[in-house]
């Protein structure tokens, strides 16, 4: 990193802020900052170009090499805050593992877009412009990994993308954090669960376990279970009706599944259902984890994190509730 400029790190992954046609994304970070110099030279920005891809693309690696490079980025003092360009299909999913994994209680704003840059009325410029005056801003430290677009500021856990429309991103049963207003945030509330410095988890990541999502759906069966526990997985998040339920034609599967040492976490389809334990089923005495109000995306990164320390449901139980 040059070390006359870099109070603002901006890391470019791809996505529709930097596609022109319907295939791959191609332009640059540093293409779309040569659009706004003056952006570029107010917040002493330094791009650097992560990846360039469609957000479907996104791996556990990227995720990975993200986390590295902002821990990183943020031994130097002068770092002030950093951006990350991304997709927005699985932004919510980059933004929750970053939020459990950066280990500074310096800003990290993730943008994206949902009209591409030459689109009637995209969105990407003002969008980027926000989540840099978000970085560069004091008042922003603390408070969790940031999602900025359409003027909101969402906190990465409780944030989704929900259409797509431009108000695509929101935070069901919680609201923003907070808005963009003349380049300046106003923010109404702080995030209750731990993130960031005060996660239970740490950076120095290799790998990540393999957890896949089952959704449930009228008339599912066992075998679709029971394909996945068969094949590489170290754990299941199960992305059930109403408040996480499963077919009682279902139980007996998982239960084999968690018997037989995988982690099976009950989450629910439905936008912020709260899942209620033992309710639906006895959680206690099946060794099941509730998701508390992750969504299906959301419970699968806490599980990957929490499967990387422990395989014991009441431990990972205790990472739900807190995170
Ligand atoms: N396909 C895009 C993506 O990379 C959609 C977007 O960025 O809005 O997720």
């Amino acid at each position: 990193m040059e070390t006359d400029k870099g109070n603002i790190l901006v890391l470019a992954t791809g996505g529709s802020i930097a596609q022109t046609s319907p295939s791959d994304p191609t332009l640059t970070g540093e293409a779309l900052l040569a659009a706004n110099p003056e952006l570029k030279e107010k917040f002493g920005i330094v791009v650097e170009q992560i990846a360039q891809v469609s957000s479907p693309d996104i791996t556990a690696e990227h995720w990975l090499g993200l986390a590295n490079r902002i821990n990183k980025a943020f031994t130097h003092d002068k770092v002030r805050g950093i951006v990350v360009m991304h997709g927005t299909d699985t932004l919510e999913e980059t933004a929750f593992f970053l939020h459990l994994i950066v280990k500074s209680d310096k800003p990290v704003v993730i943008v994206g877009a949902m009209r591409r840059p030459y689109a009637l009325g995209a969105d990407g410029a003002a969008n980027l412009y926000h989540g840099v005056a978000l970085a560069d801003c004091p008042e922003a430290r603390g408070r969790g990994v940031l999602v900025v677009l359409n003027s909101e500021i969402h906190s990465a856990r409780d944030v989704t993308k929900t259409t797509i429309n431009l108000d695509a991103f929101k935070s069901p049963g919680c609201g923003p954090l907070g808005q963009m207003v003349n380049g300046r945030p106003i923010f109404y509330r702080r995030l209750e669960r731990s993130h960031t410095l005060w996660s239970a988890f740490a950076s120095d990541l290799r790998r990540l376990p393999s957890v896949a999502i089952v959704c449930s759906y009228v008339g599912v069966t066992p075998d679709i279970l029971q394909a996945v526990a068969s094949s590489a997985y170290e754990g299941i998040v199960w992305a059930g009706t109403g408040s996480g339920s499963l077919p009682k034609a279902i139980v007996p599967t998982a239960r084999a599944i968690v018997k037989n040492g995988l982690a099976f976490v009950r989450s629910s389809r439905v936008n912020c259902s709260y899942i209620r334990r033992n309710d639906e089923v006895d959680d206690d005495a099946l060794g099941f984890v509730t998701a508390d109000s992750l969504s299906p995306q959301k419970a699968r990164v806490l599980l990957m994190l929490s499967l990387n320390q422990t395989n014991d449901p009441v431990k990972i139980q205790s990472f739900f509730d807190t995170h």
